[in-house]
């Protein structure tokens, strides 16, 4: 079974835990210490690599690519569903070190992490050569009668990985899957606060048989994920949209593709047919989940007058309900710890902005730092309005603002007043209705009686609209975008020597291919 060491420094390289990256000191001194933000304690120290650094692991990955597209989609799927595997057999250990990094609790780590990894090893594996495989393609354009025409899509080459903290296994690693059984080798770049979860899932692949340099871990800071940038052939970026942003401009500049999953503030519309304690779970859970740490939490409720005061109160009850602190194994908490140091005074940051201009807490409301951890109370907000940043920003913690509307048109409205646009949710009894009030919500996913469940449909593409990304994962256009398209074209060996349109230009020919094109594209009604 692999481990990562603890507590190893950048003076004691980490051969079995850097995922290939250079142990000769091509790193700046120090390293980046990982901190267990459930207790404060660090348990890890990781290189801090640095452009030399990540110039180097992508010469030895472009060394490494070409044979590993020569496996083949089979050789490649033997390897993914060994790591399928892997990851079951290895979960404990897997899980630990995602909570050690993140301080989430068991359940977030094992529910939405290595199910979620569980799943895609196995998905990409077995539809990696359906989405792409050659497509025979059928033409009206009359020049290519008879001639075979091919869609191809060939490996790009060396794709950066850029990841986040909030879910190092399903986010920073859950991209790899489908850009390496594309072909292509892959460097990630985790977030430094939460690397180890990367370095011990690339150890895992190696263990399954994957070569040597295919997939490399460039620990380190925002610089060595942009110095990946300047390296790669394509970027799949996700993070916050301020740096989503900087990734874009980086991209534009060399001319490679970047697909780039950015935050959200995804809204919650109950309509007064609601089943209402399904809602007001669900509320609950999709809000506080994973410490509201979920680029697809729910954000912000807007709740129909006549049942707002029921649903304020089935909300309130359950949230005040829940425990917060350390996790200490399957159900001890249902809250875990706030991962990223600055994310804290965010919220905090929200939560008085809303009480400033007049909201009310039902629940919650304080920051603590109980066992020397770094947690904030499941809070809930009312009398709430769009003056104030906890219904506009991302706050990225566990709140829930609820807001009072006249009826579905206004929650539409407000719904779609927003920059971003990832998820969102629909609660009502009439299902037709709720489907037609999803279409009309500017979102790159919308659930009806449900929420954020749609990430877990790997068929179904993920991304969002607006400020929150560009392009998408899961479907078939999360492997195609790791591709290049090539079309060909085939001319069969029995062909003309000279064909109809070519030199030299003859009036008689020239006026049949007019009557060709005229009968064509002429003919039929317009109007
Ligand atoms: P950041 O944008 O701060 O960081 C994301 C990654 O980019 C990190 O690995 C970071 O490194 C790296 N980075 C920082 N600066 C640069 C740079 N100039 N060039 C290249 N890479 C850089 O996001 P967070 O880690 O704070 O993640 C939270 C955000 O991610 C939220 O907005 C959330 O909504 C979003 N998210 C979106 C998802 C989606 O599917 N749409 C899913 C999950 C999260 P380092 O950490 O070392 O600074």
């Amino acid at each position: 079974m692999a481990s990562v060491e603890q507590t190893q420094t950048v003076e004691q390289p980490l051969p079995s835990v850097n995922g290939g990256a250079p142990t000769n000191g091509a790193h700046s001194a120090g390293g980046i210490p990982v901190e267990n933000p459930a207790t404060g304690e660090i348990v890890a120290t990781v290189p801090d690599l640095d452009a030399d650094a990540v110039a180097e692991m992508a010469k030895r990955a472009r060394a490494a690519q070409p044979s590993w597209e020569a496996y083949g989609f089979d050789g490649r799927a033997r390897v993914m569903l060994r790591a399928q595997k892997w990851v079951m057999d290895n979960a404990e250990q897997i899980i630990a070190t995602i909570i050690s990094e993140t301080g989430k609790t068991f359940e977030d780590a094992s529910l939405a992490e290595i199910s979620y990894a569980g799943n895609a090893f196995g998905f990409w594996a077995n539809h990696a050569e359906q989405y792409l495989e050659d497509e025979r393609v059928k033409s009206s354009q009359l020049l290519v009668k008879g001639k075979k025409l091919i869609l191809r899509f060939r490996p790009l080459g060396l794709i950066g990985v850029i990841g986040p903290w909030n879910y190092p296994l399903t986010n920073s690693f859950g991209d790899c899957i489908p850009a390496l059984m594309a072909g292509n080798s892959v460097i990630l770049k985790p977030s430094e606060v939460t690397p180890l979860t990367s370095l011990l899932l690339a150890e895992g692949l190696r263990e399954c048989g994957l070569p040597e340099d295919v997939l490399q871990i460039a620990t380190g800071r925002g610089e060595t994920g942009a110095a990946l940038v300047e390296h790669v052939d394509m970027i799949m970026f996700t993070g916050s949209t301020r740096t989503g942003k900087k990734v874009a401009e980086t991209a534009a500049k060399r001319l490679i593709p970047a697909s780039l999953e950015l935050g959200g503030k995804d809204p919650m519309i109950v309509l007064s047919d609601a089943d209402l304690e399904r809602a007001a779970n669900f509320a609950t859970y999709y809000s506080m989940q994973n410490a509201g740490q979920t680029c697809i939490s729910i954000e912000r409720a807007y709740v129909e007058a006549p049942v707002y005061d029921e649903f304020v109160a089935k909300v309130s009850e359950k949230v005040r309900a829940l425990r917060v602190g350390k996790p200490e194994g399957p159900g001890s908490v249902e809250v875990g710890a706030i991962t990223f140091p600055p994310q804290l005074q965010t919220i905090e940051d929200h939560v008085t902005d809303a009480v400033d201009k007049g909201a009310r807490v039902l629940a919650g409301g304080h920051a603590s730092h109980a066992g020397g951890g770094r947690f904030y109370e499941p809070t809930v907000l009312v009398d709430v309005d769009h003056t104030m940043k906890c219904m506009t920003e991302e706050t990225f913690g566990p709140t829930l603002p609820i807001m009072k509307v006249q009826d579905a048109d206004e929650a539409v409205r407000l719904a779609n007043d927003s920059p971003y646009g990832l998820g969102s949710s629909v609660f009502t009894r009439d299902v037709e209705r709720g489907e037609q009030i999803a279409r009309r919500l500017d979102a790159g996913a919308a659930n009806v009686n449900d929420a954020m469940i749609n990430y877990t449909v790997l068929e179904l593409p993920m991304g969002g609209a607006k400020q929150s990304g560009l392009g998408s994962r899961h479907g078939a256009g999360g492997i195609r975008k790791y591709c290049s398209q090539q079309a060909i074209v085939v001319t069969p060996k029995l062909a003309l020597k000279r064909e109809p349109h070519m030199y030299p230009y003859k009036a008689r020919n020239s006026k049949l291919l007019a009557g060709v094109f005229k009968f064509l594209y002429g003919r039929g009604k317009r109007d």
